[in-house]
């Protein structure tokens, strides 16, 4: 819209550029009695045009691209040669014999019209850039810029009868042909502007200007003109003054400025229509756009809650699943969806692993309970042979290694066939148990305690020398002497027990030490029973029962002795 509305300003400036060249080669061409009426026309003229140069000048001025600055300068350019002109104009009207002569007067009229020359490539540069701006008015502007060249040449056209009416002479050949020219030009111009227009032509108010300006001008004002040419080509009696020449062609000339200015306000209106119409779609887009975001928006919320937040959570959970911290809760699905399926099988999956930790513990505990099993003689409760070979190998190798003190007694139930045979084996199984319980209250914690056969006792004392050892013996062989086993039959059994007792040595393995305690309770058994013989070379002790343990005495075999 600014540029179309610069161009406007620019053709009606050429306009009144027009105006005033023709006024002012009408003014020099006739002898007027009144300069000062002169005058006061042209200063009219002049004050039209100069106006108009300011506004647009001033519309220039208020936009900046690079482009304007040469415009501007043809704006001034123009202007200066408008002054130039102007003062040659003013010079000669103000000669007091003043007779106009054709030479002068040209040379004066084409300094105005360099002016207007001058002004053209704004109109140029103006156009270009309404149609840069938007291509579709190109042929608007070009039929204004028609129409304004149509009204250029219809004041040259007018102009050249002002000389042969005021001196009432012929025209001169040169006459003739300008005439055969413009008047060719401006027809043809006119045909073209219709043409051009013909996208319009259905609207009345460019049917109705168009043709005004074919009645009003090319039948009306150019059929004044072609009078006064035929006229002119036969004699000089025109019949009419130069004053009346220009009153009544002057006004047909002004509907072209009419159409000019329809054609104007026309692409004015449409630029308008397109501005609004651009901006409804802005608004539309812009809209369509917010609603596109919110549309993201809510879509990225429901994709954070129903995918993104549940994987997180079913991450976490498989996380503590793996470490097997089973308290977090497990969210309840609210979707029959994928995220759904996956929790519930984080539900099977929790529930198996529970399980399967439950089971483990249970064979955990099975397996240990088996290997007690295993490990128990089923009669005492106390550790079974294997068990004993298991555990006291590695006591065995602890000492072996670090010479550490290790003492072995080996006991049997003295005569305890005879329990059998008199009680019954029953009888003799819960003999067997008392024994069990006394030896087990006589050893350390750190001692091994086993059945080592039927009636046989085994006990392993780690850090345990031979002397201390053989206390130990005889503190359960005086423990077992004193002891009356009630029977469940109500008798009351007596047994006693002989002892072997073997320190580690030189020994290279456990059955070598056992073989030592074993042949010293051999010799237990020979020297009577109720007895506690150590295998120790060293000492020749003999103990019989019962001694207090500050006066223990035992008897000591030599290994193979007996
Ligand atoms: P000694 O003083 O020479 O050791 O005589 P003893 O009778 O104790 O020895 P012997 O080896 O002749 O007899 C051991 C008996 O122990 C034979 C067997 O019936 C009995 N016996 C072995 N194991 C058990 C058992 O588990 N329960 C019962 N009630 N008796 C057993
Ligand atoms: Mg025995
Ligand atoms: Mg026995």
């Amino acid at each position: 819209m600014p540029a179309i509305k610069n161009f406007r300003l620019a053709l009606v400036a050429e306009e009144k550029l027009i105006a005033e060249r023709g006024l002012t080669s009408s003014l020099l061409k006739q002898k007027s009695d009144d300069p000062t009426r002169v005058f006061a026309r042209l200063e009219l003229a002049r004050v039209a045009g100069d106006q108009s140069l300011a506004i647009l000048q001033q519309a220039l001025q208020a936009q900046s691209a690079p482009w304007l600055g040469p415009v501007t300068a043809h704006v001034n350019s123009t202007r200066q040669a408008l002054a130039t002109a102007r003062k040659r104009v003013d010079f000669l009207l103000a000669q007091p014999s003043w007779r106009p002569d054709t030479e002068t007067i040209g040379a004066a009229v084409a300094m105005m019209a360099q002016s207007v020359d001058n002004f053209s490539p704004v109109i140029v540069a103006l156009s270009d850039n309404a149609a840069q701006a938007d291509p579709q008015f190109r042929d608007g502007l070009e039929s204004a810029q028609l129409t304004s060249g149509m009204r250029n040449i219809a004041g040259q056209l007018g102009a050249i009868f002002i000389a042969p009416v005021i001196t009432q002479r012929p025209l001169t050949a040169h006459e003739v042909y300008a005439f055969y020219k413009l008047s060719g030009q401006i027809e043809q111009l006119y045909s073209v502007i219709e043409l051009q227009l013909r996208t319009y032509r259905h609207r009345p108010a460019f049917k109705m200007a168009l043709d005004t300006v074919r009645d009003q001008y090319l039948d009306g004002g150019l059929g004044i003109l072609k009078e006064l040419f035929a006229v002119g080509r036969r004699s000089g009696d025109y019949g009419m003054s130069a004053n009346e020449v220009i009153t009544r062609y002057g006004p047909r000339m002004a509907v072209i400025p009419q159409l000019r200015d329809l054609i104007l306000e026309e692409m004015l209106h449409q630029a308008e229509y397109r501005n609004r119409r651009a901006a409804y779609f802005l608004l539309a887009v812009s809209i369509l756009a917010a609603a596109a975001f919110a549309i993201f928006v809510l879509l990225m919320r429901v994709i954070r809650q129903r995918v993104l937040r549940p994987i997180l959570d079913a991450t976490a959970l498989f996380v503590s699943l793996a470490d097997e911290r089973f308290s977090s809760a497990i969210p309840i699905p609210r979707y029959d969806d994928e995220i759904g399926a996956m929790m519930r099988a984080i539900h099977v999956l929790k529930a198996r692993s529970l399980e399967k930790i439950h089971l483990e513990k249970q064979r955990e505990e099975m397996i240990a309970q088996l290997q007690t099993l295993s490990d128990t003689d089923f009669l005492t409760g106390l550790l079974n042979r294997r068990a004993f070979f298991n555990q006291g190998e590695q006591q065995f190798g602890i000492a072996q290694r670090y010479r550490r003190q290790l003492t072995l007694i080996l006991m049997d139930v003295d005569h305890f066939k005879k329990v059998n045979d008199q009680h019954g084996h029953q009888a003799g199984d819960q003999v067997l148990r008392v024994v069990a319980d006394l030896c087990r209250r006589h050893r350390r914690k750190v001692d091994l305690l086993a059945r080592y056969g039927g009636e046989e006792f085994l006990l392993m004392l780690p850090e345990i020398d031979l002397y201390q050892g053989l206390a130990v013996a005889e503190k359960l062989r005086s423990a077992i002497d004193a002891r009356h086993f009630h029977l469940d039959d109500g008798a009351m059994v007596k047994v006693t027990a002989s002892f072997g007792v073997a320190a580690f040595e030189q020994d290279h393995n456990l059955e070598n030490l056992i073989v030592r305690a074993d042949g010293a309770l051999y010799r237990a058994k020979n020297g009577g029973r109720n007895t506690v013989v150590t295998s120790a070379q060293e000492m020749d002790l003999t103990r019989r029962p019962v001694a207090p343990l500050a006066s223990l005495s035992c008897m000591t075999v030599a290994p193979g002795g007996e």
